[in-house]
């Protein structure tokens, strides 16, 4: 069955948004429009990564998402480190184990 990406961006919006540290309370998001959220922004890769890794551990799903997308984030410096990521200011891995609780629940409807 095709993967249903509007779906699962759907779930994660009504999901991941509300308890995120960059909600309003106008319900909108406080990223400035020059900086897209990592994980709507690369969501085809982020439910990759999470279709094509098992395990009942986050810590390889972390592996895959730092190999697949923070290394290609610009934000990511050649040290592997990343300022929104130490400052807890990047959604996608600040709520990571949710959100891979998320996909793999879309995924096996
Ligand atoms: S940063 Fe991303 S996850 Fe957080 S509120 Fe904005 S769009 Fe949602
Ligand atoms: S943790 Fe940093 S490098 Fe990884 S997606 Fe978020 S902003 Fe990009």
């Amino acid at each position: 069955m095709p993967i249903d990406l509007l779906q699962i961006d759907k779930r994660l919006r009504e999901r991941i948004c509300p308890s995120c540290v960059r909600f309003t309370g106008a319900g909108t998001c406080s990223l400035p429009k020059n900086r897209p959220c990592s994980l709507f922004e690369n969501l085809a890769e982020v439910v990759d990564v999470v279709r094509h890794t098992h395990s009942r551990r986050i810590d390889p799903y972390v592996d895959a998402l730092r190999s697949r997308v923070c290394a290609a984030c610009h934000f990511e410096d050649e040290h592997g480190s990343c300022p929104c990521r130490n400052n807890v200011d990047c959604g996608l891995d600040t709520y990571f184990p949710l959100i891979v609780e998320v996909i793999e629940d879309e995924l096996a409807r």
